[in-house]
């Protein structure tokens, strides 16, 4: 949960659509959106098991105890449904299947988080 990390990379992605790929297909700015979105939103689960585990909603806190208790044992043993790879794919298929393009770059954006993660 490195939200500044994630941010920046799925910046620099944005960017990187806006600027190449506007020219060829004439792409809106909600598909490079949707990059930067799924980069960064997927962390969200963290917040959510946060929550969960601990019945407090302060963010900062939250961000707090992930960058300062990762490694502590109750956090090991938490499950983050949008950390796993399955979920990713089986929203990669429902962007195939539906042939959504701006859900296709949120999954490309999301395959960007988990790498950088190193899930
Ligand atoms: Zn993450």
């Amino acid at each position: 949960m490195e939200l500044i990390k994630h941010f920046w990379v799925g910046w620099v992605g944005f960017t990187l659509i806006m600027s190449s790929v506007k020219s060829l297909f004439d792409v809106n700015i909600w598909i490079a959106f949707a990059f930067l979105l799924g980069s960064v939103i997927v962390d969200i689960d963290h917040y959510i098991w946060y929550v969960s585990k601990f019945r407090k909603y302060n963010i900062v806190d939250c961000y707090s105890f992930f960058l300062r208790d990762r490694d502590i044992k109750v956090y090991r043993n938490k499950f983050l449904v949008l950390h796993k790879w399955t979920s990713l794919i089986l929203v990669l298929v429902v962007s195939f299947l539906i042939q959504n393009f701006i859900l296709l770059m949120f999954v490309y954006g999301w395959f960007l988080h988990l790498m950088l993660d190193g899930k």
